[in-house]
């Protein structure tokens, strides 16, 4: 079955819930849509990657030239030839047209589409589960449904390394004497929560599957069953956090812009927000290869990655700096992240490759390195 995307423009599924079709006013400058830095991820304009008629509505022609800047435009060929012929500056205006759908198909997985978005890059599920039916899978479901682990030690010692990085990324934040909270949102069977306790910190969990938080609970941690609307309702609690964490989290929500908004409105000045999430670049390559080499395959697991309905939308890294800066935030360093190490040998090896690759990369040719599933980002206040 082919993927197919909504033929009505700005209609709320063809447009990207990062970048909502982008914004000039935030994208500002830049050169390309997204990390196309290398010669092999080069592709013709996004056009072109869209089956014949599943092209999105683009809107009549007087419309979009109304909303087009004048001259020629970055993403068309045109554009293309005329930077490269006469020589104009490195950045340029970037094409946007806020008014209409960006979201390219990339592939199915277990009857459930992926999308990409040709502004901002990140991945994405179309349609968008509603919050409302995920938050009752979430309540009901997710810790039975295979996603993550069933067993809560077999969790933590796939974990134990990568909990063990960002527990000491945390500590080297949050000096041990602040006995304000870390709060982790979405504290699953509880293993990182006991590595933050583990280096001096105060930890707070937020958790909405009530079997999870029970289990959380039973393991010592301070863990309130829920999410950010449950920190929002303790007055208690106000004034009382430094440090908001996710881990393996961000990609399950299906409004990002929203939860760090709320996030931000409780940050003191001198926190940080750390979150860690499979991004955007290794799936969109993988699922247009496989678009062009094999389009009536399904999209592989990829590690976990592709895992509808539960993984809502990889943002690429422009996308996360999109979503800082629409809710005051700015990002102020990004890591490729270290990987789980699974029990299976195979997936095992996978994971250290990934690994090694990822952070190799990263550490030459910085976060353009399009070779890294995961991502880690540290945001705070801007200025
Ligand atoms: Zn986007």
């Amino acid at each position: 079955m082919e993927t197919s995307l909504p033929s009505s423009p700005a209609s709320a599924e063809d447009m990207c819930v990062v970048c909502q079709g982008g914004d000039p006013t935030q994208v500002g400058q830049r050169t390309t849509w997204v990390g196309n830095s290398l010669p092999f991820m080069a592709t013709g304009p996004a056009s072109s990657l869209v089956d014949a008629g599943q092209s999105p509505a683009r809107g009549s022609e007087a419309e979009q030239s109304e909303t087009r800047p004048k001259g020629p435009q970055p993403d068309s060929p045109d554009g293309r030839r005329a930077k490269r012929g006469a020589r104009e500056p490195r950045v340029v205006p970037h094409y946007v047209d806020t008014r209409q759908g960006s979201l390219l198909p990339l592939g199915r997985r277990k009857g459930s589409a992926y999308a990409y978005c040709f502004q901002c890059g990140s991945v994405q599920l179309v349609p968008l589960p509603t919050k409302e039916k995920l938050a009752r899978l979430y309540r009901e479901e997710y810790h039975e449904s295979g996603h993550y682990h069933l067993a809560a030690e077999a969790n933590e010692k796939q974990r134990r390394h990568l909990n063990s990085r960002i527990a000491s990324l945390i500590a080297s934040l949050h000096p041990s004497t602040d006995r304000r909270l870390v709060v982790e949102l979405g504290t699953g069977w509880g293993s990182l929560g006991l590595e933050i306790i583990g280096r001096g910190l105060s930890y707070l969990g937020l958790e909405p599957s009530t079997t999870m938080c029970q289990a959380a609970k039973e393991r010592g941690l301070d863990v309130r069953q829920g999410s950010l609307e449950t920190l929002e309702s303790d007055s208690a609690l106000q004034g009382r956090v430094r440090t908001f964490v996710t881990l393996s989290v961000y990609e399950h929500l299906v409004d990002q812009t929203d939860a760090l908004r709320r996030m931000a409105a409780v940050l003191p000045p001198e926190g940080r927000i750390v979150i860690q999430c499979p991004t955007a670049s290794v799936p969109r390559i993988v699922g247009r290869w496989q678009r062009r080499l094999a389009p009536r395959r399904e999209l592989p697991s990829l590690l976990g990655i592709f895992a509808p309905p539960w993984h809502v939308c990889m943002p690429s890294i422009q996308g996360v700096r999109l979503q800082a800066a629409r809710t005051g935030l700015v990002v102020e360093r990004v890591l490729a992240s270290p990987s789980g190490r699974n029990s299976r040998l195979s997936v095992r090896l996978a994971q250290i490759l990934q690994e090694t690759v990822a952070r190799s990369g990263h550490r030459l040719f910085g976060e353009g390195w399009p070779i890294s599933a995961c991502h880690i980002f540290v945001l705070r206040h801007a200025g």
